[in-house]
């Protein structure tokens, strides 16, 4: 674990201006325009990172169709592969303190979350498709005896890869990794609020021995840079995670340029469900308040809507609402915080924005609802919970991405599951209960991508994630990600 005393120091570094990183090096933005990087810890500006703009795109897809067509990559042994990815992912675990307190300058996380789920993490995907690589096989098809059909696994040409602010690390090491080591070659689109881990990220994969062109990272603004990366012909795919509108603008790119293909993973609104016969309710409650609270509730599987069973509802909401108070909102890079900054002043004011609304639509505020520690100049919001809200308000329907919980009662299992099920989304869930038959009944009948049961959260890189209906399709995350970077080709050979 990092010690407060490296955090400090780094916390302190100078960052500067940054580039973009095209074909092995750090270049300036086409225009030579930047913008500057707030940092939601104290509102000010610490850095800034070029604004890129469609040349910016077009310069770093090229420079990846020419690595590719190079076959220094992507024709190589995946042993080769397996060597290099390796070697980058000892590099990330090296550089593990600095990319933390980089990447918590930039989106507030606090720093004991960060540095797992995002370094530590990210090289933990690294390695995980590095040494799948090498194990990948074609197949022999069941044919007539006087054919023979291979099929062979390629890799798909250049991937465009665009992910949020909330992770950017881990979320792009989802993508990154399985893309790169099938042997594809990568441009990346960095959240414009929180780039600098990503650009930082490329430095150290050329310095593992990767070919200059085979992963470029292009930052700017998700309107000009994102759409340019959609639209180009040249791009064979993207990998999003982002929000649901981004999402539906990346299908229409899509189809209005090369029919590239697009791999959604969006937004959720995800029931956490506890009946009365749950073991351990005060554990539930401890585990359910981390579940929506931490990262200030900028979690995609984040367990927004919390349905209890009116048999312990008061029981268990005093547990909750002890929890909630026992967390600790404060300066992301202390040690001791338990939850950390809004990653932007304009998310905070609309999570605010969604405060007001459940009030006015008559949901009633247990906890939170407000701006604190306003003398810091930062972005934090008291952890909120409003109950007696009901499936026509806002904080039923709609995500807020921030650490807003919406509570409901429940009397019978049907009634959860079709208040589970009300929503667009189907990213995440959990259910409570010591009942091994209501856990497997709710396993089948919640419509969403994870199912927790007696607890919330947390999964390996070994399982998938992703979601249905709304929440997107297509699955980061284990060996069925890496399928999704890999094309099948026939050969049909008359013998
Ligand atoms: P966002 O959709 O606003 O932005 C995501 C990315 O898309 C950013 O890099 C942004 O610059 C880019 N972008 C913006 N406009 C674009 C355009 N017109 N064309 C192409 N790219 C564009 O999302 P956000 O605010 O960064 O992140 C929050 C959202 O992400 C939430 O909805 C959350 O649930 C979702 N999310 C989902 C997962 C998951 O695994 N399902 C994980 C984390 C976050």
């Amino acid at each position: 674990m990092i010690s407060q005393n490296a955090i400090d120091t780094l916390r302190r570094t100078e960052i500067g201006a940054r580039g973009l990183f095209i074909d092995g090096v750090q270049i300036e933005a086409t225009s030579g325009a930047s913008l500057p990087v707030t940092s939601p810890i104290d509102g000010r500006p610490f850095a800034s990172i070029a604004d890129g703009n469609a040349a910016d795109i077009d310069r770093a897809v090229k420079s990846a169709r020419k690595a590719f067509e190079r076959g220094s990559w992507s024709r190589s042994a995946p042993a080769f592969r397996k060597k290099v990815l390796t070697k980058f992912a000892e590099l990330v675990e090296k550089h593990a303190d600095e990319l933390a307190v980089l990447g918590v300058r930039d989106n507030g996380t606090e720093i004991g979350m960060a540095y797992k789920a995002e370094p530590l993490s990210a090289a933990g995907t690294i390695r995980y498709y590095a040494e799948a690589i090498d194990k990948v096989y074609g197949e022999i098809a069941p044919t007539a005896d006087n054919v023979l059909g291979l099929i062979h696994k390629e890799p798909l040409g250049v991937v465009g890869v665009i992910v949020p602010w909330n992770f950017p690390l881990m979320i792009g090491a989802w993508k990154i990794a399985p893309a790169l080591a099938a042997g594809n070659c990568v441009v990346v689109k960095p959240p414009e609020i929180a780039s600098l881990t990503l650009l930082r990220l490329a430095e150290l994969v050329s310095e593992a021995g990767l070919p200059a062109g085979v992963l470029n990272v292009v930052t700017g603004r998700g309107a000009v840079t994102g759409e340019a990366l959609g639209l180009h012909m040249d791009v064979d795919a993207i990998a999003f995670t982002g929000s649901g509108p981004v999402g539906r603008r990346l299908l229409e790119y899509s189809a209005r340029s090369n029919l590239k293909r697009v791999f959604l993973e969006l937004g959720g609104k995800s029931p956490n469900i506890v009946f009365a016969d749950a073991s351990d309710l005060k554990q539930a409650a401890v585990v359910s308040a981390n579940g929506i609270f931490r990262n200030s509730g900028q979690v995609c599987v984040a367990g927004s809507r919390l349905l209890v069973q009116s048999a312990v509802y008061d029981r268990f909401m005093d547990e909750l609402v002890a929890a909630t108070t026992r967390l600790k909102v404060g300066d992301p890079l202390d040690l001791t915080s338990d939850v950390g900054a809004v990653s932007s002043a304009e998310q905070l004011n609309k999570n605010l924005g969604f405060v007001a609304r459940a009030t006015e639509e008559g949901a009633q505020l247990v906890t939170g609802g407000e701006r604190i520690l306003t003398e810091t100049g930062g972005s934090y919001m008291a952890p909120t919970i409003f109950e007696n809200v009901t499936q026509d308000m806002q904080l039923a329907r709609e995500e807020v991405f921030g650490p807003v919980l919406g509570v409901m009662r429940f009397e019978t299992e049907e009634e959860a599951v079709r208040l589970a099920n009300s929503t667009v989304y189907g990213l995440a869930s959990a259910v409570w209960t010591s009942n091994l038959s209501t856990a497997h009944r709710m396993v089948r009948a919640i419509n969403a991508g994870v199912v927790h049961v007696n607890t919330y959260g947390g999964a390996d890189i070994t399982v998938p994630l992703g979601g249905v209906k709304q929440s997107g399709f297509g699955r980061d995350k284990s060996l069925h990600a890496l399928e999704k970077y890999l094309e099948l080709k026939t050969a049909w050979i008359a013998l």
